[in-house]
């Protein structure tokens, strides 16, 4: 196909600078599945700083190309990133990358319906769908994800080799939040999905629908693996349960204890928080306008970002968070502890104790500024036991055992607050886990007779590394939740 027929020309509102280049591209707000139309954006600059990104070279010529060619796809996925780490960089606030000053980019890799960040690049693929074939990173939901995946490694290195259900979920949750937060940058989306949900944000939109594409696309496979109508909504009814009590992994219409599943809970008390926030900051509560919805997600963001900096990596990883955001919303907004304290409450993410106990915690702080920053903690090692793995000498991990400053809880389906696990036990779960589900690469350690299969193809998250006469399990990637062979 000639190039000039790939390009959007007449219908556009293309134009052209002095110098003749064109500055703008054509990109989707959302998902492709979404059913959106590609809207003319301004051309990103992926090298700008702090957070600069690296294309597949030579990129192609800044223009407005039409959807299904390489150009459109290289540019509506340079849109997306560039829009979403902006966002995250005025936020909270970055200079660089966990990487580095620069992250690479690796738009298609080959054929699979998945997508993952692996410390040294986003990681995209391409694969079979009923409706054609997907690309994961023409998602603008999907490369938002990894994106998200990145920065919350940037500020919260922790998280990454942390054994720990919670606190794996929540980088899933963290990435999926990113998304949504990354597409609410767009006025032409704040206009559509409060339009959709007749100023009812908390209602099930383009907005809380994931990946519509790549979920339909694995749904066709799989049908139980992914959520009716995409890849994971954000509107759900999921209420936390202790995932220690969970099964290692479930259909999709059920809780388990695998990181993608769990997310949905963090996610799900989330994105209802920021429908009750716009409620009370909006001037008319049932007609919020497009700025009211911008002004309370950027607070929304700017509060999870401070309580994700100054909670300990703990095994109830999620009480803490969200005790934090309890106690930080006041300084924004009066109103806003009230609402967050009915949904995580709601949702079980926090006692009731806990959340009356956040809020006389938060008056006897008036006035400490100084908060506690985790960022150069480091996590401990431990040994626990792993002859059930097939190994014949413990392997080390990174447990959840920061000191905590105060006890969250989140509570049982009682109501009755849930003592945490400790950071040892915390770890054995979350590893036994992993070795469920076939996630990790032996690697060549050990004895090949006893170790657990699962298939070549499956995905591994961790692998295992032999130092100095001791075996550490230790994360390659975090997916998104798309690994079905
Ligand atoms: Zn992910």
């Amino acid at each position: 196909m000639a190039k000039s027929k790939k390009r959007i020309t007449r219908r556009s509102t293309a134009k052209k600078s002095d110098a003749g280049r064109r500055t703008a591209i054509n990109a989707w707000e959302d998902d492709p599945g979404s059913g959106a139309v590609p809207i003319s954006r301004p051309v990103p600059d992926l090298a700008k700083k702090p957070l600069a990104f690296s294309f597949p070279k030579p990129a192609p010529v800044p223009d407005q190309y039409h959807p299904g060619t390489s150009e459109f796809r290289y540019w509506t996925a340079a849109e997306a990133l560039r829009r979403g780490a902006d966002f995250w960089a005025a936020r909270v606030p970055l200079t660089k990358w966990e990487v580095g000053s620069t992250l690479k980019v690796i738009l298609d890799e080959g054929v699979d319906l998945n997508a993952f960040y692996d410390r040294k690049a986003l990681n995209f693929f391409h694969g079979p769908s009923p409706g054609g074939t997907v690309f994961s990173g023409e998602s603008p939901d999907i490369v938002c994800h990894e994106m998200g995946h990145a920065i919350l490694d940037s500020f919260k290195p922790q998280l990454w080799g942390a054994a720990s259900d919670e606190t794996a979920a929540f980088h899933e949750s963290f990435a999926d939040i990113s998304a949504i937060l990354s597409a609410i940058q767009l006025p032409s989306m704040r206009d559509a999905v409060l339009k959709e949900t007749g100023g009812h944000f908390s209602s099930n939109s383009r907005l809380s629908r994931l990946a519509e594409q790549l979920g339909a696309a694995i749904r066709a496979q799989q049908p139980d693996a992914v959520d009716r109508d995409c890849l994971r909504n954000a509107v759900n009814s999921f209420v936390y349960q202790d995932p220690i009590d969970l099964p290692s992994s479930a259909p999709a219409s059920q809780l388990s204890s695998e990181p993608h599943s769990f997310s949905r809970v963090f996610t799900g008390a989330f994105y209802e928080a920021l429908g009750g926030l716009l409620a009370v900051a909006a001037s008319d509560p049932s007609h919020p306008t497009e700025g009211e919805l911008l002004a309370t997600a950027n607070d929304v963001a700017g509060i999870l970002i401070s309580a994700i900096k100054q909670a300990p990596v703990v095994a109830n990883w999620y009480a803490q968070v969200a005790g934090n955001m309890v106690q930080l919303a006041g300084a924004v907004n009066k109103r806003y502890p009230g609402v967050l304290k009915g949904v995580f409450v709601r949702r079980s993410i926090l006692s009731l104790q806990s959340a009356t106990s956040v809020q006389s915690l938060q008056r006897s702080m008036v006035g400490v500024s100084a908060v506690q920053d985790w960022s150069a903690e480091p996590l401990a090692k431990v040994a626990i036991p792993a002859s059930h793995y097939g190994l014949d000498q413990p392997l080390i991990v990174e447990t959840p055992s920061h000191a905590r400053t105060f006890l969250a809880t989140s509570a049982a389906p009682d109501a009755s607050p849930i003592q945490p696990v400790n950071a040892v036990g915390a770890a054995q779960a979350f590893v036994d886990d992993l070795f469920n589900r076939g996630r990790v690469d032996y690697a060549g350690i050990g004895r090949p007779d006893a170790w657990i299969e699962h298939g070549q193809r499956r995905l591994r998250s961790h692998c295992l590394v032999a130092r100095a006469n001791s075996i550490y399990l230790e994360r390659m990637l975090f997916d998104c939740g798309l690994c079905r062979h």
